[in-house]
């Protein structure tokens, strides 16, 4: 079997050499990569292509913090850092808190969430809520994308072979209120059977900002403008009315592959909670 390399930069600069030259593929917690290619208990995973050890580069890629175009996460950011920082925004912070187990949380990385894009990611959902931004780096320069934009489909990015994600940027989103929920097999350690979150911006009992999005429904997170555009400018009395529209349109964009019904319903059924809450004053809105 011909030698496979394996390389462990100690800077991003020399990261982004070995990415350009060798095409190594990074491995930052491995929770993914080392799952895939387990070859059974005391064998080290065989990797069919060149890998790159990012792990000792949390100094460049792993602070978490606010800048004037948004929140900055750096790619080694790992869940447990992102739920506790109060400057992420809510449903950010609460998908990070509900991933996989204690020691997952402090090993996996937000980076690796999304150049992994499986479908039952639980970052990426909760991040095309709010428009995020994926910056990716080369040797050449950076360039930013929409996360919504760089999933291109199931375990599919439109990740360069000489790129590295080096974060991720959360536009500031104005929103008076927010719902985040995960339903998976177990309370915990369990991957999303169905994700969902949404927001309300209402001001003076206007609606002027609605958005939701849905995770493990489909083979990427789906967010429905058109839907959303059904309730934004509504005033808070005339939202109830309007649901049914609402529901109907944003059942069309959901494709799940198993249990389709049962995906439809359960969203459904979360978002007109969520919607009737909102619409009659019953939830407290400024979530923190
Ligand atoms: C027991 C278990 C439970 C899990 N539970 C959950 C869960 O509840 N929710 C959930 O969302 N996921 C879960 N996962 C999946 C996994 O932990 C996450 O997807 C995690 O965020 C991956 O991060 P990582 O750093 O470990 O990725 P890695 O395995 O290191 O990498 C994953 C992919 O991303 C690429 N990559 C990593 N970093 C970069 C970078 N900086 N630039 C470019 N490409 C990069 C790699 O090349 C690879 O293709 C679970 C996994 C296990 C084993």
């Amino acid at each position: 079997m011909d030698e496979v390399k394996c390389f462990i930069p100690k800077s991003l600069d020399e990261a982004l050499r070995i990415r350009k030259e060798f095409h190594a593929k990074p491995l930052a917690g491995g929770s993914d990569l080392m799952v895939s290619y387990y070859k059974g208990i005391g064998i080290a995973p065989v990797f069919p292509f060149p890998v790159m050890i990012i792990s000792n580069l949390s100094d460049e890629l792993g602070t978490i913090r606010k800048e004037d175009d948004g929140v900055h996460i750096g790619a080694l950011s790992t869940p447990n850092e992102i739920a506790s920082s109060m400057v992420v925004p809510y449903p950010v912070r609460k998908a990070a808190s509900l991933m996989g187990a204690p020691s997952l949380r402090n090993t996996a990385t937000i980076g690796g969430n999304i150049g992994n894009a499986s479908p039952k990611g639980d970052l990426p959902q909760p991040l095309i809520l709010l428009d995020a931004e994926v910056v990716l780096r080369s040797v050449d320069g950076e360039r930013r994308m929409k996360v919504d934009d760089f999933i291109l489909g199931s375990k599919k990015t439109a990740l360069a072979d000489d790129e590295i994600i080096t974060g991720i940027v959360i536009p500031e989103v104005k929103a008076t209120h927010y719902f985040y929920h995960k339903i998976g097999m177990r309370r915990a350690n369990a991957i999303s059977k169905l994700s969902l979150s949404a927001l309300f911006d209402v001001e003076d009992g206007v609606v002027v900002d609605f958005r939701a999005s849905s995770g493990a429904a489909g083979p990427k997170v789906r967010r429905s403008r058109d839907a959303e555009e059904i309730l934004i400018g509504l005033k808070l009395d005339e939202v109830s009315g309007k649901t049914g529209e609402f529901l109907s349109a944003w059942n069309s964009i959901l494709s799940p592959h198993a249990m389709p019904e049962y995906r439809r319903a359960s969203t459904r059924r979360m978002l007109l909670g969520f919607i009737e809450e909102v619409a009659s004053g019953a939830l407290p809105g400024n979530y923190e």
